[in-house]
């Protein structure tokens, strides 16, 4: 074959499965059934080479998303501790006005945690505190409810 017939038949062939679409669809699912298993070999394949890539940016892209919404947060709650006043954005820390905090956060998961404090309409549930304060809080709240430890633990069977 010439290089002429060759470049005829390859505009012939592209012709044709622009006139045919149905039939070219019909007949790559069936080779896409034929070769299924090394297909699908291929993409694993492909995936486990761009796997690191893929984790780091995702990895990237969670940690800016974070970023964005404790920005969004401190817009919200503002940009200082509401006890001390201390207001080194690294030290601040997001407290549940009525205690029980670690508890919701881990029900909900750090992005849905966000979410409802950012959805907080009235602004009573969640304050900033530093860390500091948060902990001093804690604390006193440990001992506010060490009475009640034997019956807080038993309830903890989990
Ligand atoms: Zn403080």
């Amino acid at each position: 074959m010439t290089e002429e017939q060759h470049q005829r038949e390859l505009i012939r062939k592209r012709k044709w499965r622009k006139a045919n679409p149905d039939k070219v669809k019909a007949y790559r699912k069936k080779m896409y059934s034929k070769h299924r298993e090394k297909r699908i070999a291929l993409t694993l394949r492909i995936r486990a080479r761009n796997r690191d890539k893929y984790l780091a940016y995702m990895r990237e892209h969670e940690r800016n998303k974070r970023i964005e919404v404790r920005k969004l947060i401190l817009d919200k709650l503002g940009r200082k501790c509401v006890q001390c006043g201390f207001s080194d954005e690294r030290a601040l820390q997001v407290d549940h006005i009525k205690g029980n905090g670690r508890e919701e956060l881990r029900r909900l998961g750090h992005r849905k945690f966000a979410k409802k404090v950012l959805e907080d309409e009235q602004g009573e549930e969640y304050q900033i505190l530093c860390a500091n304060c948060n902990t001093i809080k804690k604390v006193v709240n440990r001992e506010v409810y060490r009475k009640y430890e034997s019956e807080r633990t038993s309830g903890e069977g989990k």
